[in-house]
């Protein structure tokens, strides 16, 4: 791996009184954990750069088996539990997401890239933070492997109706004559425009439209759905953000 890489700290851990234990989100070499020495005195120069939210240039060296930050010089640090408590929340449940589907190497960069984004959006509060979630959400699936088929109805190649049915178990849409399925989550118009934009539209104009908000937050909860679904995973950061968003949970 290279020794310089810029990253997003997903995850600390505190280690004794003085070090810690960081899992960086990488541009290059996926998901990297590091030791950081002397960090949590705030004396230290690699204190800023190694905090949980934290988008820094590193450096590394290899001591035995375990790798260790010598720098950490800080580009831009996403918000504090202090500053906002939702979108500290949201933040996290992004973060867990990056841990738990691990990119590899190559997907690195194009996972780094779409949660800075993320976290740009959230902090700049122009859009609905459950737009945001789910547009985040449906992405990571998409480029993960587990990209949803929402090009057409999956029995008779129906375009469009006036609602389609998601089968939020293997990613596939039915029109209305073609559903059969209890089971599968209803999408209206927006709601079916809004989830083919986030899964096929260039990174570019990946964020480049709206809804109103009680569509973004039905996305969110059908885009939620689909990833707990498809991961089988129980988010610890989904449960803390569903006490602050219980009308969404
Ligand atoms: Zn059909």
């Amino acid at each position: 791996m290279k020794t310089v890489t810029d990253g997003l700290v997903i995850k600390e851990m505190s280690i004794g009184e003085a070090d810690k234990l960081i899992t960086i989100l990488t541009k290059d070499d996926g998901i990297v954990k590091a030791y950081a020495s002397g960090v949590k005195s705030i004396k230290s120069k690699r204190s800023v750069g190694t905090t949980l939210l934290s988008y820094s240039n590193f450096s590394f060296s290899q001591k035995g088996n375990n790798l260790r930050v010598s720098e950490a010089t800080p580009i831009k640090h996403f918000f504090s539990v202090d500053s906002d408590i939702e979108a500290f929340a949201i933040s996290q449940y992004f973060c867990e997401l990056c841990a738990v589907f691990e990119p590899h190497e190559k997907a690195s960069s194009e996972f780094l890239r779409l949660i800075l984004n993320s976290l740009h959006f959230l902090n700049e509060k122009s859009k609905s933070p459950f737009l945001i979630k789910a547009i985040t959400e449906l992405r990571i699936a998409a480029i993960s492997g587990y990209c949803p088929n929402l090009v057409a109805c999956e029995a008779c190649g129906a375009y469009e109706s006036d609602v389609m049915y998601f089968n939020y178990r293997d990613g596939s849409v039915f029109c209305k004559d073609c559903n059969k399925d209890g089971e599968n989550i209803p999408l209206g118009i927006t709601l079916l425009k809004a989830m083919r934009h986030i899964v096929y539209s260039p990174f570019e104009r990946l964020y480049s439209f709206s809804v109103p908000d009680e569509a973004a937050r039905a996305l969110s909860k059908i885009t939620e759905r689909y990833i707990t679904y498809q991961t089988e995973r129980n988010f610890k950061t989904l449960e803390f953000l569903h006490t602050i968003y219980p009308e969404n949970g």
